[in-house]
């Protein structure tokens, strides 16, 4: 192209002077069948020369009528001044003007675009003489940009109303839902008789499974309109991970499937990630596991793949001994609502948008989940996560071993090969020396033998469940035989029931663990159960009795809804604290005015005046001598960014509706924490 411009000067310069290259074929032809219009002006902006293109473009005959015309002759006066301006300029700088994109006005009215660059002309002693250019039509690529973008502001308009009409949907869901999941709480509560009692509870688990598939679609909707979120903090892995999977237990157990959990002694101790994230995605992964297996295990393991310096890349990989999955379903069941077999929907329930959420999270995290399945054999279900090691790792980690517990010889007694090799893995990394068997009689046989040998066992951990002779049956064994009067047993079961507590409390063992067992709660049952000073029964748990640990509080209600109200202070004198309800915004700062709260829990959305403006206008009033009123923000907005607008208002934290009885009294415990009360 370079080249071609050249020659066309030299031509120019040949024919206005030495005519060298005059009528050079090779320029003819080009002026002749260039699909680009070519012209020459002189310094009045006047055409001297154009191609043929450029004639049959501004709508003449032949070329030569063009010259001795202007742009005035041919455009509007709205394309002729700027274009005459920009020439002047040329002659003015000597410098050109390239790849301009400019609208062209022609008198019937007519627009065009072309990809213009204009130069000087220099005569053979280097003089500005005129400007020449070349222009391409480039009207079509304008008119589709166009169109491109005017569907772009369309989509990204009907996507910012898909978005509101989800929130709005959302609250509006939510606000009934709060009060039927509470209300068949509170129902659950009472001294019902089977019938009443089945029907609430069928009442109580669909309003769950209604909300778990409400955030299931709205999750869904902000991952696909690329408006999901993540939130990194530190966390320490094993503690999450642990508590996670003891909440999916009870749902294992249930169906008498082993569910273990094994994190690698090489796993960082507290790493930075969204937690709420990856939990959501094992959630699914393991209650898929657990839906979709009969009889077995499901065990989630969690390794190291790769480590630099501060940056390390976990291993997610979720197992399971259940259906499996056909060859040809892989793939497919990342996609939202597929599902292997729709026929089983009725069995198993679901929605089939689990997985294609899980995969697009983890995508959206830096890695990707993976399957290998086996039809009748089991699924495998992995992924890898790049991860950030936080500084923040104790320097002494909780989960080293402490030096008294160095060699000292345990015994673990499971039926289950995969909890065996967990246990042994974790107490070998603490610097125990583990030796497991597969059942009591195994256990009892290697007792006898340690104490012949005299290198006694000083803990044994047995699981309770076992064939033949069960984990409760070793324990009285083992504690009547004045042989093992030093050995203390653990004793680890699927189900914290209160009547197996009892009776191994008789029985004499040292701790009862709840499977999975958290690596921090084994390590702190063992050092308990070997220290004198605290071995005994004080350290069997209490079973699950739900008692506020919170002090009673004076507690003001801003809530409108009546059923709402009904239910949140069901729930709070049953905590034993005293409730004063407010209506609206207004209502809630005239009876904080008159004082003797201790907390307002404040509904955001109410008439008048709302959460938001009447915690504004408190925490203005709030000047100094008292302390200011904890508010905790209670809202059916689920989504992103409502928390922080809650808390940019001065609020002090925020439960989300349906009001889960656990999270408020968590947060309850938290803003009033049990230590701090008095004894009374
Ligand atoms: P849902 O479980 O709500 O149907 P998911 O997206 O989580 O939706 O799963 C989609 C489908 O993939 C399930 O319906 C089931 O057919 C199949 N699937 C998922 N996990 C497993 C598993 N561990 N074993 C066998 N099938 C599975």
């Amino acid at each position: 192209m370079r080249k071609l411009w050249f020659q066309l000067i030299e031509w120019w310069r040949g024919s206005s002077g030495s005519s060298r290259l005059c009528d050079s074929a090779l320029l003819n032809a080009l002026m002749e069948h260039l699909p680009s219009n070519i012209y020459f002006k002189d310094r009045d902006s006047r055409f001297i020369r154009v191609n043929a293109a450029a004639a049959r473009w501004f709508g003449l005959n032949r070329p030569e009528e063009a010259i001795g015309k202007t742009d005035y002759d041919l455009f509007t006066e709205e394309h002729a001044r700027p274009a005459r301006e920009d020439e002047q300029t040329i002659l003015r700088t000597g410098k050109p003007l390239l790849h301009q994109e400019e609208k062209e006005t022609w008198p019937d009215g007519t627009v065009t675009w072309v990809d213009t660059s204009k130069m000087p002309l220099l005569d053979s002693a280097g003089r500005v003489i005129g400007t020449f250019g070349i222009s391409r039509d480039i009207t079509e690529k304008k008119r589709i940009e166009a169109s491109l973008r005017a569907a772009k502001e369309a989509a990204e308009a009907a996507s910012r109303a898909k978005s509101e009409f989800l929130a709005n949907m959302s609250h509006e869901i939510r606000t009934p839902m709060n009060a039927i999941i509470g209300m068949a709480e509170l129902l659950l509560d009472m001294d019902l008789t089977r019938t009443p009692h089945e029907y609430a509870q069928t009442i109580l688990d669909s309003g769950e499974s209604l909300l778990g598939l409400l955030n299931d679609i709205l999750d869904f909707s902000r991952i696909e309109a690329g408006k999901i979120q993540f939130d990194p903090v530190p966390f320490d892995i094993r503690e999450r991970i642990g508590a996670m999977m003891k909440g999916l237990a009870v749902r294992a157990h249930r169906k008498n499937l082993e569910l273990a959990c094994c994190i690698d002694a090489e796993v960082p101790e507290i790493v930075v990630g969204d937690v709420g994230r990856i939990r959501q995605i094992l959630v699914n992964l393991v209650g898929n596991a657990i839906k979709f297996t009969e009889q077995g295990e499901v065990v989630l393991q969690v390794g190291v793949a790769e480590r630099e310096r501060d940056r390390c890349h976990l291993r997610f990989e979720v197992r399971d001994t259940g259906i499996g999955i056909p060859g040809d379903k892989l793939q497919a069941i990342f996609e939202q609502f597929e599902q292997v077999d729709k026929t089983t929907t009725r069995r198993f329930g679901g929605t089939g948008l689990g997985l294609a959420i899980s995969s697009r999270l983890v995508e959206w995290m830096g890695g990707r989940l993976t399957l290998r399945s086996e039809l009748g054999r089991g699924s495998v279900f992995s992924f890898t996560l790049p991860l950030t090691v936080s500084d923040t790792s104790r320097a002494v980690s909780r989960y080293a071993g402490p030096p008294s517990l160095q060699g000292m010889r345990v015994l673990v007694v499971d039926d289950n090969a995969t909890n065996r090799h967990i246990l042994e893995q974790t107490l070998r990394g603490w610097g125990l020396a583990p030796l497991s068997v597969a059942n009591a009689r195994g256990a009892f046989e290697a007792l006898e033998r340690a104490y012949a040998a005299k290198a006694p066992f000083r803990l044994v951990l047995t699981d309770l469940h076992m064939p033949h002779m069960d984990g409760a049956a070793l324990a009285t064994r083992i504690c009547r035989d004045s042989r093992f009067a030093d050995v203390r047993v653990l004793v680890l079961s699927s189900a914290g029931f209160a009547d197996d507590v009892a009776r191994l409390r008789e029985i004499g063992v040292a701790g009862y663990l709840t499977k999975p067992v958290k690596q921090s709660e084994l390590l702190q049952a063992i050092t308990v159960a070997l220290g004198p000073e605290y071995a005994g029964e004080d350290h069997l748990p209490q079973g699950e009795v739900e008692t506020s640990a919170v002090r009673p509080l004076r507690i003001l209600l801003a809530e409108d809804s009546v059923l709402n109200q009904k239910l949140a202070v069901g729930l709070l004198e049953r905590w034993g604290h005293q409730v004063t309800v407010a209506e609206n915004g207004q209502e809630t700062i005239a009876l904080w005015e008159q004082g003797g709260f201790d907390l307002i829990l404040m509904d955001v959305q109410m008439p008048y005046l709302d959460g938001l403006q009447a915690t504004r206008h408190i925490r203005r009033c709030e000047t100094g001598a008292t302390r200011p009123i904890p508010i905790v923000a209670m809202t059916a907005h689920a989504m992103t960014g409502d928390r922080e607008k809650c808390l940019a208002a001065g609020m002090d934290d925020y439960v989300a509706k349906p009001i889960r009885r656990q999270h408020l009294q968590q947060v309850l415990a938290g803003l009033f924490p049990p230590a701090a009360t008095s004894p009374e």
